[in-house]
């Protein structure tokens, strides 16, 4: 039987397409090491999205390279948006022997019993209905407590700096029959939480059901587990969507919506399809029906042309929204995108890392703003674990997606506990049992 090592990078997308690779080679008989000294086959499901992220897994492959000499026959594969993006150039390097896109797992059983036989394969071709809807995801959350569901795939924005929509293509919506039933089966064996995942979740759309439909179709399916879902667009996100959200209990009080700029001429370079005005409008209208509901974003510092007032924008529009968290980027120049295209990547990097230093620094304070205001309350939290810092603590997250920790030696993963919160760090909330 032979044995496969997966190394999964980027995104959480990328982690439920894992379990997908996991399943359909499970079928054919490989079974899951997570020692890559024993595998027989080495796949890396990696991310395009930022060069910084390519770099580290060219890094990754030249380490594979000693384990191939060592394990004669060991097959090395690319997965995921690098295989889309750089196709045959990763073969012609004769460090990998096998490139298969997002969109050819289920080609991944023949392209390896070929590529064992010392023939380099390749299949990066895109579809147009592909959403691998029938395959039960081999879960890899060790805890068995959180459990990723894709609803879609690709997408059909065209976001001038992103590289998504050529690496996974148009986006495509999975029958809603297929999610629900995936939901009652996490339910069946015990997961207490699930994330609906899609570059887009709030364009979702299978016959006359929109997101909203599906959100409350499958909290109502599954009224003990907890919702989550990412990521939103904010020209998309309706009121349906959040009027349904504030009418589920158990749809988390947490929305991810990612702004990338705080400046009209950015957003409109950036081809974002909203103005500042229009995000802040969706802000108000969720903290109108959700005071609770907690907001994080994405930002991209340092884009082409970007200005001092441009980035002033940027820390203005966070001071005014007070983001409970936030990933924050440096524009990384993606070959074949609009903006690779048309504009010069024209900040220094020198100037990017300084802007990019500024908005962490603001998020930082924002952050413990946030926390400090959530001391006195009592959140319900979903237990992952031990801390990691202190055996006798456990953490887990409240619906707001914040992080909790508190003394507990009574409770395990996936019980639900009521914490009264009587401190917190930047990062954290520190409390008691209530
Ligand atoms: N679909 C989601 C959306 O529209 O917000 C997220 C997609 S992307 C995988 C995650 C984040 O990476 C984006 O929100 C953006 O902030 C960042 N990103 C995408 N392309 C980038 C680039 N070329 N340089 C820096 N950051 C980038
Ligand atoms: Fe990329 Fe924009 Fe699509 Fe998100 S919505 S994946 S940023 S093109």
């Amino acid at each position: 039987m032979k044995k496969v090592y997966i190394e999964t990078y980027g995104c959480q997308m990328n982690v439920a397409d894992t379990e997908v690779v996991f399943s359909l080679l499970g079928r054919e008989g490989y079974t899951r090491t997570e020692s890559m000294d024993e595998a027989d086959v080495i796949l890396v499901n990696t991310c395009s999205v930022r060069d910084n992220a390519e770099q580290r897994i060219r890094g990754r492959i030249e380490q594979f390279q000693i384990h191939r000499r060592q394990r004669p026959g060991t097959v090395v594969g690319i997965l995921g948006c690098m295989a889309g993006r750089l196709k045959d150039s990763l073969l012609e390097t004769g460090k990998v022997d096998l490139v298969a896109g997002p969109d050819a797992y289920r080609s991944l059983p023949a392209l390896l019993a070929a590529a064992a036989t010392g023939q380099p394969q390749i299949n990066v071709l895109l579809s147009r209905e592909e959403t691998y809807g029938d395959i039960a995801p081999v879960r890899l959350d060790k805890n068995g407590v959180s459990a990723f569901i894709s609803i879609m795939r690709g997408c059909n924005n065209v976001c001038s700096y992103c590289v998504v929509p050529y690496t996974r293509g148009a986006e495509r919506s999975r029958d809603f029959h297929s999610i629900v039933r995936e939901a009652c089966d996490c339910a069946a064996q015990g997961y207490r939480e699930i994330t609906l995942l899609g570059q887009n979740v709030d364009s979702y759309r299978y016959g006359d059901l929109d997101f909203a439909g599906l959100l409350a179709l499958v909290a109502d399916s599954v009224p003990a587990l907890r919702i989550r879902f990412s990521t939103s667009n904010p020209q998309d996100i309706s009121d349906a969507v959040l009027e349904t959200m504030a009418s589920r209990s158990n749809i988390c009080r947490h929305i991810h919506l990612p702004v990338q700029s705080g400046s009209d001429r950015m957003l409109d370079k950036m081809r974002r399809r909203y103005t500042r005005e229009q995000y802040l409008e969706r802000v108000a209208k969720i903290r109108a029906l959700m005071p609770d509901c907690a907001l994080s974003t994405d930002v991209i510092a340092g884009f082409c042309s970007e200005t001092e007032e441009d980035h002033r924008d940027t820390l203005s529009l966070f001071e005014q929204v007070g983001f409970d968290a936030a990933f924050m980027f440096q524009y990384s120049e993606r070959p074949g995108t609009l903006a690779a295209k048309k504009y010069p990547d024209d900040v220094p990097p020198a100037v990017k890392t300084r802007r990019l230093e500024e908005v962490i620094a603001l998020q930082n304070r924002l952050s413990l703003e946030s926390n400090r205001r959530d001391v006195g309350k009592t959140f319900r939290v979903l237990v992952e674990g031990p801390s990691k810092r202190n055996g006798a603590e456990l953490c887990g997250r409240n619906s707001q997606n914040k992080m909790c920790v508190w003394p507990d030696t009574q409770h395990r993963a996936g019980d639900f506990v009521d914490v009264d919160i009587l401190d917190c760090t930047q990062a954290t909330l520190l409390g008691r049992l209530a």
